[in-house]
């Protein structure tokens, strides 16, 4: 079984975050190691608070892992503060062979923010040149990039250095969501969507950490990112009212396909 390394935050309420991301992992095959860069409150409807945890734990909880345990992929969600992308960042430059997944997480679904002026200009700066699939919602791709529409937004992105761009239409409310793959040949491929009714909470992480475990099965790009699309659709349709917001994508027991090619 391949190891993933995941850096996130953790959501108290299950649906995003890092138990967004074993859940997605475990359910597509993989052993998610999970090191926590932010501590949330947060319920079903919004973040309240957001506690990056201390770069010296994180620093060290790093240094121990991968001493210890080879990783097949790298996940990055919710960072908490430039100082914690920092250190992310010198890590990954020493792993430079292993595929990152970043899925920019800088506001809650509610609205709140969740990330800094500092920590924005660290993802173009800093982190995109190390991301080998960036995962960004449109509205995500468009703070990043500063520009508004979505080739635009996919081809400054694929500038500041990501090898590979999916820019997702979840967040929008039109019949079908597009999401679109770039590399630094173009638009290489458009896949289209049923939208379901209702609002999620960890859709996003759900597809990053999919894509994490069958890049990590060495699928290659285009059938891992059509797979994680798949498995993603299945957990938003047989999402379930956990709380009195969002609903909770079904990631475990009975869905998803599994690595299933068709
Ligand atoms: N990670 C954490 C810890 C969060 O709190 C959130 C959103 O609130 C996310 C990730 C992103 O969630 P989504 O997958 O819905 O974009």
């Amino acid at each position: 079984m391949k190891n993933i390394l995941v850096i996130g935050g953790h959501d108290p309420s299950g649906g995003a975050g890092i138990q967004a991301d074993i859940e997605a992992i475990a359910a597509n095959g993989c052993h998610a190691v999970t090191v926590i860069s932010a501590m949330t409150v947060q319920d079903t409807r919004d973040v309240f608070q957001m506690i990056p945890v201390q770069t010296s734990i994180l620093r060290r909880q790093l240094d121990v892992l991968l001493d210890d345990m080879p990783v097949a992929a790298v996940k990055i969600g919710l960072i908490g503060n430039a100082e914690n992308a920092r250190l992310i960042a010198r890590r990954l430059r020493r792993m430079p062979q292993i595929p990152v997944i970043v899925d920019p997480v800088l506001a809650a679904g509610g609205g709140s923010e969740l990330a800094t002026g500092a920590l924005l200009q660290f993802y173009r700066n800093e982190l995109l040149p190390l991301t080998t699939i960036f995962t960004p919602n449109l509205p995500e791709a468009q703070r990043l990039s500063e520009k508004s529409e979505v080739d635009s937004c996919a081809f400054s992105l694929l500038d500041k250095g990501a090898k590979n761009v999916l820019i997702t239409g979840g967040h929008e409310q039109d019949k079908a969501v597009v999401n679109r793959l770039y590399d630094s040949s173009g638009k290489v491929e458009e896949w289209e969507w049923q939208v379901f009714e209702g609002e999620f909470h960890g859709s996003g992480c759900t597809l990053a950490s999919a894509i994490a475990a069958f890049v990590a099965q060495q699928i290659p790009l285009k059938l891992a990112l059509r797979l994680a699309q798949a498995y993603t659709c299945d957990t938003l349709d047989n999402a379930l009212q956990l709380g009195k917001g969002q609903l909770i994508p079904l990631r475990v027991a009975g869905c998803g396909n599994g690595g299933d090619a068709e």
